[in-house]
């Protein structure tokens, strides 16, 4: 890259919320931009090319699809845009219910609200911390009924219609007893990927292990855009609709003659072009957090009352978010003690998720068999590991850590 590319000064704020006024702060995961992120939007700059369309929105698009095997992929505004789009076109309809883990972001089971149908919650293991399938399969065997081709929640009548399965923090969902589900009882699989590319599967890129499989480019996640999402299927019906409904499904643009209702959740040509900049990184990415996830793997496994993040035989993690779960009796302070500890020494970490079942707004859906979500989120802390961290900060972080031993 030419020099006179290249900003003088770091721009980058931390995407977590904590302004880092200290130069040696260490913030939990901030974006890395080393590569041709100048040069793309440059050209764009330079080209006139900066809108909804372009040459780097069909690149970034071509580049993803081939980069997680799957026939086609729409890029979107954002991972969010991306699940909402998915569940339209995947037929979900008012009324009807989706399974989602009650360990996750909230936003896919906001987006099962925004089509208007309702989430089940269902919780997740204790080991890769990952929406249960054992219980899946209870719920379903034993608390809903096949009618007429339809698998209906015996509780409330309602048709599932579809689960979306979250590969958390890094790790991939164990799909194939999901799959089989799925099969055999004609729901739906929407695999919210947003965490988790570069992760495998027995070998497969998570995002190629469902129906519909959806990406997020948020300022935190592996790769960023800034803000930007994606859509993938190996389905071309599902991938036209997709592409119609996020661009204001438009039948006649002449006429502007629309006979659905579209959004409008399209990615500029701006964003796609650090995509395609950020995407030419990935795999070393992924390999940085590694190399950070081992590193951290070899001291932590000898500290009494941490345990590391473990990674199934079937999985390759991407150790998108490094979280280990602090067991207070043990380590002799809890999870959000630490947090406070490590925030005096200016290192930035994060609980996981307060379980999305108990927010106020979804507490009256019906949730199954929800206990290791609260255990997890009482334990868990992600802390620092972004690809740019250093191994002195590593080591500071590391230090912080094992210094509350006695
Ligand atoms: C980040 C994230 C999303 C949404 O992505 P946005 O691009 O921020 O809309 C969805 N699901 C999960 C699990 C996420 O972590």
């Amino acid at each position: 890259m030419s020099e006179n590319l290249k900003p003088t000064t770091d721009h980058r704020p931390p995407v977590t919320g904590i302004k880092a006024s200290a130069e040696d702060f260490i913030p939990l995961s901030v974006p890395s931009i080393q590569g041709n992120e100048w040069k793309y939007i440059k050209e764009c700059l330079d080209t006139n090319w900066v809108s909804s369309v372009g040459s780097f929105v069909d690149r970034f698009e071509s580049e993803l699809a081939g980069y997680v095997d799957q026939k086609y992929a729409v890029a979107m505004s954002n991972g969010t845009a991306a699940l909402h789009i998915a569940l339209l076109v995947a037929g979900v309809q008012p009324g009807d219910e989706v399974i989602v883990p009650a360990l996750t972001f909230v936003s896919p089971a906001n987006t099962i609200k925004y089509v208007g149908a309702h989430p089940v919650f269902m919780d997740v293991e204790p080991d890769y911390l990952q929406i249960d399938p054992q219980k899946l399969a209870d719920f379903i065997e034993l608390e809903c009924s096949w009618q007429d081709g339809d698998l209906r929640n015996s509780q409330t009548g309602r048709r599932i219609a579809a689960i979306i399965p979250v590969d958390l923090l890094g790790h991939p969902v164990d799909m194939t007893p999901i799959a089989d589900l799925a099969k055999k009882y004609n729901f739906k699989i929407i695999e919210d990927a947003t965490e988790s590319l570069g992760a495998k599967y027995q070998g497969k890129h998570v995002g190629s292990l469902a129906d519909i499989a959806c990406f997020s480019f948020n300022g935190n996640k592996i790769i960023t855009t800034g803000g930007g999402g994606m859509l993938v299927t190996d389905n071309k019906e599902y991938a036209d609709k997709a592409r119609y409904l996020s661009t204001q499904a438009k039948d006649d643009p002449v006429e502007y003659l629309h006979n659905e209702m579209g959004y409008n959740y399209r990615m500029t040509n701006l964003l796609a072009a650090m995509g395609c900049a950020q995407l030419e990184n990935l795999d070393s990415y992924v390999a940085k957090k590694h190399c950070i996830a081992a590193a951290y793997d070899k001291i932590f496994s000898d500290i009494p009352g941490i345990r590391i993040p473990l990674q199934a035989e079937w999985a390759e993690s991407t150790y998108w978010l490094y979280t280990v779960l602090v067991d207070r009796e043990k380590y002799g302070m809890g999870s959000r003690e630490l947090l406070n500890s490590l925030a005096e020494e200016k290192i930035q970490s994060r609980p996981l998720w307060h379980p999305i079942n108990t927010l106020p707004y979804f507490k009256d859906y019906q949730s199954y068999k929800v206990e290791h979500a609260y255990q997890l989120y009482n334990d868990g802390l992600s802390i620092p590991c972004s690809v740019d961290l250093t191994e002195q900060n590593q080591q500071r972080v590391i230090n912080a850590i094992t210094s509350n031993l006695c």
